[in-house]
Parts: structure tokens; sequence; C-alpha cells
């Protein structure tokens, strides 16, 4: 597992961050814990971890390809990943292309209603806060990100939701939301807006195109039971097992 000897630099609800090989590098580790409700619901779910590590190391990989740059470097076993260390902006991007969770709740929508067009939403990344949702001029003005920063990831959101839409879609899945987080990767003088974090059904909302069944947390959110099962078969449909 774990060397001994690593430094811990972060431990997030479902990753741990160690110190890299190489400077500027870190390892992430995937963990089994899962958490929702800000933190209110708890377990573990044995294996999880090592699917979402295939899962994410899979689709930063191909979005790499794009040309579209990302802090992965390479995945190194059953739990971890090298990745470019990077400074996160703390703003959490989430994609909607049909509606489901919060955004039913505060615009009283009927669950799977598909949007006429992809939303964005920002969140402000504060467990604190419970990640209260934000305006681009919030962001702006209290320095989250600049307006050219916001601009980028902007567009790289909805660049990425073009991908995984049709890689989804390929596999019988509708990818009805997911949330995205970037940061800021130094080279040289200059820094660059990177996808950062992960990819994986702890942070996308996948329905099977033709049961509607859920293969995402939300098996785990409410209580629907299987949660592994689902993610297995979303890393199997991908071909990553
Ligand atoms: N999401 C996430 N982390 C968060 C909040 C949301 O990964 O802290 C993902 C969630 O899995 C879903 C999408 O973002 O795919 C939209 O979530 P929503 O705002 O509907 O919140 P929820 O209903 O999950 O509270």
């Amino acid at each position: 597992m774990t060397q001994p000897n690593r430094k811990k630099i972060y431990e997030g609800k479902a990753k741990i961050l160690y110190k890299g090989p190489k400077q500027n590098t870190i390892i992430q580790y995937y963990k089994d814990d899962a958490t929702a409700f800000n933190n209110k619901k708890r377990s573990t779910i044995n294996g999880k971890g090592s699917l979402n590590n295939r899962i994410s190391s899979f689709l930063m990989e191909k979005i790499n390809n794009l040309g579209i740059t990302t802090h992965f470097i390479k995945r190194l076993n059953m739990r971890e990943q090298l990745v470019h260390s990077v400074d996160i902006i703390p703003v959490e991007i989430v994609v909607r292309n049909i509606a489901a969770g919060s955004i039913c709740k505060r615009f009283n929508i009927e669950e799977g209603k598909d949007l006429p067009k992809s939303i964005v939403e920002y969140y402000y990344k504060s467990d604190e806060l419970g990640d209260p949702l934000v305006l681009e001029d919030h962001i702006i003005a209290f320095e989250w990100a600049t307006n050219q920063e916001l601009e980028e990831i902007y567009n790289l959101s909805l660049r990425i939701n073009d991908f995984l839409l049709g890689i989804f879609s390929s596999i019988g899945i509708k990818l009805v939301d997911f949330k995205l987080e970037f940061g800021r990767l130094y080279s040289g003088e200059d820094n660059i807006i990177v996808l950062a974090d992960e990819l994986s059904p702890d942070n996308f909302r996948l329905w099977d195109n033709v049961t509607g069944k859920k293969l995402d947390k939300d098996r785990f959110r409410l209580n629907l039971g299987n949660t592994i099962d689902a993610y297995r078969e979303v890393a199997e449909r991908l071909g990553v097992l």
C-alpha cells in the first residue's frame, strides 16, 4: 500500500495527497470513503477508490489527448495517480444537461427534465459555508479567479462537457450533470488553467439510457444500494477494467 515515509500534504473526503517523487508533483491516493450532504452522511464503499482511480485516469488521459491540459500525469497503481501540483481555484464548477439534484429544489423543476441549454454554475468551495452558489462577480471581486481565468474555465467546462457527453452516450449512459475543479499550473513566469481533482461517478450523475438506472453517487446519497456495482458497471462499459 502506501509507503510509510511518504509526506502527507492533505487529506480530503475521498483522497489523500502525498508529496510526489519530483518537484511540483503529487501522488493522489483514492480512498474508499464516501461522504454526502456536506459530510453529514459518511461510509466506506469497498473498492470505490480503485474504480474511481481507473475511471478518472482514463478520462483525464483522453482529455489531455484532446489538447485540454489537466493535472494528470499517469496512473501509478491500483489506488494512486501521479499529478502535477496545482494551485486549486476555490470554485466548484457544475455543468448540467438534465435537471437533477439541487437545481430541481431551487427552481421546483421535475427531475429528468432536459435542459434546453447546458447550464454552468459556480459554487464557492467551503465546507464551513456548505459550498454556496456564487456569481461570476463574487469570484472576481473576492479574487478567487480573474475575469480572464473565469472565461477560460467556462469555455473549458463546456468543451469537457461536449467530450464527456459523447463518451458516455457511446456506452449507453446519459451524462446528467457533473462537478469540475480547476487549478493554476505554474510554468516559468506564466501559469495556465488546468483541469484538476477527479472525473468519477463520485462527481457525475450518470443514468442508464434505457432503464434510467442511476450509476453514480446518488445510489449512496439516496440509499439505493449496490453503489459499488454501479461504479463497476461504469468502469466496465468504459472498458477500463
Ligand atoms: N457535486 C460534487 N460535489 C459537490 C457538489 C456537487 O461532485 O460538492 C456534483 C454532484 O455529484 C452532481 C453535480 O455536482 O453530479 C450537481 O450536484 P447538485 O448541485 O445537484 O448537488 P447535490 O444534489 O449533489 O447536493
